[in-house]
């Protein structure tokens, strides 16, 4: 990473990093896309995607990082399931068959990108302004 900081210095570009090191994320990007079965289901700031994050699969990959007080005998939050056969990709959102806030809509027709904030996008059905409450989909 070091290296990379010095080489961007030196000829002043911009460098795009394929990671699934969250650390290395918070302390080297400016902007975060997240990807889950090819597509970037959201993308903002660094600080958008660490605490304002608004798709289910950003959420399960935050909560599943082992925090300073973690101890040794504590198990990690996993994302239940596995990821989508990309041979034969499901038809609504890839995340679907691994949501807890997954709905009909979710498994029929694939999300658009929904403006969260200022150059802040997620790719989720939660945001449609439509979308019912979570006491309407009878979740707490
Ligand atoms: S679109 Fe539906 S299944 Fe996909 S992440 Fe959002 S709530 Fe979950």
């Amino acid at each position: 990473m070091d290296l990379l900081h010095f080489i961007q210095g030196e000829i002043n570009t911009a460098i795009i990093l394929i990671t699934h090191d969250l650390g290395v994320v918070a302390g080297s990007a400016d902007r975060v896309a997240v990807m889950y079965a090819g597509r970037i289901v959201e993308a903002g700031t660094t600080q958008d995607i660490f605490y304002r994050n608004a798709h289910p699969y950003t959420q399960a990959l935050l909560k599943s990082l082992p925090s300073p007080d973690t101890t040794r005998d504590e198990k990690l939050t996993a994302i239940p399931g596995t990821p989508p056969d990309l041979i034969n990709p499901p038809v609504g959102c890839a995340f679907a068959a691994r949501c807890k806030h997954c709905m009909k809509l979710c498994q029929e027709e694939y999300p658009p990108e929904f403006q969260v904030g200022e150059g802040h996008t997620a790719s989720c059905w939660l945001l449609h302004p439509d979308c019912p409450t979570p006491e309407e989909r009878g979740e707490k």
